[in-house]
């Protein structure tokens, strides 16, 4: 399996980091996993996007998913036939995306994608990645993912805050993909819809998996803080991600 960044910024993008996206792939396998500012383009560079089998969309705020829309537009709009693309997301996304759209019943939007609000209980195979989901912790609702193929797995965190159910998804995986928007001691009074590196590094550790990728560092906070802060509690590897990292899982 293989883990693409698109872009890694947290809350809003900056000219070389683009918010947050991934391409996961497994063979001929490719799943969009989030489509944040900035992001589509990135995607181009490496694919045309009617090579993608399915899309997830974590969440329906916009450093997410509003690159969906730039798919959407190349989709219906450009050379491609595709028609019918998976989406699986959270519930609330599907609707917030269409009224952006103005879709209203026999809109382009609704052959181009077929979407599957998904939560803790779904299960689902696209070509050869198994797919599951839990229910994270945080202000709308979101869906965290794991992805497995040939034995080989995936957790990425979406947005979290501290609890939730992303914690028993990253169980034994290979690799967790986790946000770490905050740096320094928790406050709990700001931001408790997000983790502190600290509290990445935590989950990491006691999910005994075997490496850990810091993802969602706001443009203001230094990685290397971050990297050290998740190093010091979870004892593993841990890289911060960024646009154009390749990680072979
Ligand atoms: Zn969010």
């Amino acid at each position: 399996m293989r883990l693409d960044v698109l872009g890694s910024a947290g809350t809003y993008p900056t000219a070389d980091r683009p918010a947050s996206g991934y391409v996961v792939s497994a063979g001929t396998t490719h799943v969009l996993c989030d489509a944040g500012f900035g992001t589509f383009a990135e995607l181009t560079r490496r694919m045309d996007p009617d090579q993608l089998d399915a899309v997830v969309l974590s969440h329906r705020h916009p450093d997410h998913c509003v690159d969906f829309l730039a798919l959407h537009h190349a989709l219906s709009y450009g050379p491609y036939q595709r028609r019918g693309l998976l989406v699986f997301c959270a519930p609330g996304v599907e609707d917030r995306l269409a009224d952006f759209l103005g879709a209203g019943e026999g809109h382009v939007f609704f052959d181009v994608f077929d979407f599957h609000e998904v939560g803790e209980t779904n299960h689902v195979t696209v070509g050869s990645i198994d797919l599951r989901f839990a229910v994270t912790s945080h202000r709308v609702p979101t869906i965290a993912t794991r992805f497995e193929a040939a034995g080989r797995s995936l957790a990425y965190s979406a947005d979290t805050g501290p609890g939730g159910g992303y914690p028993e998804l990253c169980e034994d995986a290979d690799v967790m993909l986790c946000e770490a928007s905050l740096e320094g001691e928790r406050d709990d009074h700001h931001f408790v819809h997000h983790l502190t590196a600290t509290e990445a590094g935590a989950i990491a550790r006691e999910a005994g998996v075997q490496k850990l990728i810091l993802t969602h560092l706001p443009p203001s906070l230094d990685p290397e803080r971050s990297r050290s802060e998740a190093t010091s509690v979870f004892g593993g590897k841990v890289a911060v991600a960024s646009p154009g990292d390749v990680y072979e899982i």
